[in-house]
């Protein structure tokens, strides 16, 4: 559940239309599709990181009411990735050999073929 932006009411996540109000919730009539909206008194663009890196080609911007693209600029856009900074150590060499898997790849064929080498000679 969540509230519609214009009357509060609590409505379906994946609501098309307020059943409510009627106001629209999600663009082009597709429920994976969000549209977000500002309050009457304020504009999206004000919060929206593509306004601040002045990426933004939209013509609504600055004045955006309502939004596809919307992205909140105190939220990152890519989720940091965090490394366990303690635990288990085996689990810790596990993940850094499945980061590294192609580099103990390179490694292991140098090392058979030196093993290869010295035994040919
Ligand atoms: S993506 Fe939308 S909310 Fe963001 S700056 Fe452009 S028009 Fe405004
Ligand atoms: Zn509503």
């Amino acid at each position: 559940m969540t509230t519609c932006p214009r009357c509060h009411q609590p409505v379906k996540a994946q609501a098309i239309n307020c059943p409510h109000c009627g106001n629209q919730l999600k663009a082009f009539g597709h429920p994976g599709i969000p549209l977000y909206q500002a309050t009457e008194t304020t504009y999206l663009c004000d919060r929206c990181i593509y306004d601040e890196d002045d990426s933004c080609n939209f013509p609504q911007r600055p004045y955006a009411k309502t939004c596809t693209l919307f992205h909140d600029k105190s939220v990152p856009l890519v989720e940091e990735f965090r490394l366990p900074s303690s635990g288990n150590p085996i689990k810790k060499f596990q993940a850094w050999c499945r980061r590294n898997r192609g580099l103990l790849i390179i490694a292991t064929l140098v090392v058979i073929s030196v093993i290869i080498t010295l035994q040919s000679n």
